[in-house]
């Protein structure tokens, strides 16, 4: 795609700060960044504010642009239905996936962003080829193009751990809805805290 510019324009879809780290500094120097902030999934409302003060505080801190949106825990509702009594990684993520997919290639559209991505692939939990497929589903009906781009690679996991400690970002438990918080409290009776 021609742009003219220097850079291309990346949208990253972002619902925590920890896992923003590691797509910030790799994709910085190739891209002009910025940062989506968009998390239905979160829950409480409370976690969704302290998630996104951190991101906002990151982002302050890097110098990139962050675009907010309104918190509406009903959307996720809605799109999971289906599969709220499916575990986490089953069809219920890739709905959730898919949602905040198309919210992030919606706004990349309308921005006139050249791509989207997602921070999820720095998570040891999350598939980057299910990510990767669903981007690109998602890709063919806006004219924005999805970045694949597998951050666990190049120890990517533990390069958030450290970043988070440098930047003193608070990290959690558990994915981010009502579910995998239940699940999350149901892995800690069992065996104590499970870090992500
Ligand atoms: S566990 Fe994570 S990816 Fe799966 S539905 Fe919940 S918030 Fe979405």
């Amino acid at each position: 795609m021609s742009t003219g510019r220097s850079k291309q324009r990346l949208l990253i879809h972002a619902c925590c700060a920890p896992c923003s780290t590691v797509p910030l500094e790799r994709l910085d120097s190739e891209y002009d960044l910025a940062v989506l902030f968009y998390g239905p999934n979160i829950h409480p409302r409370g976690e969704y504010q302290l998630r996104l003060a951190d991101q906002r505080k990151l982002c302050r801190r890097l110098g990139v642009e962050l675009i907010e949106t309104e918190y509406r825990p009903a959307e996720w509702g809605r799109s999971i239905a289906p599969f709220r009594n499916l575990p986490e990684g089953s069809q219920r993520c890739r709905a959730c996936f898919r949602l905040r997919m198309e919210q992030t290639a919606r706004i990349a559209d309308q921005r006139n962003f050249d791509l989207f991505t997602v921070t999820l692939t720095v998570s040891r939990h999350k598939n980057s080829k299910v990510l990767e497929t669903i981007g690109r589903q998602v890709a063919e009906d806006f004219r924005v193009a999805y970045l694949a781009v597998d951050l666990k690679k190049k120890n990517g996991y533990n390069v958030s751990v450290q970043r988070s400690l440098e930047f003193e970002l608070r990290r959690q438990d558990y994915c981010g809805c009502s579910l995998s918080l239940t699940e999350a409290i149901q892995r800690r009776r069992k065996s104590g805290t499970v870090e992500r």
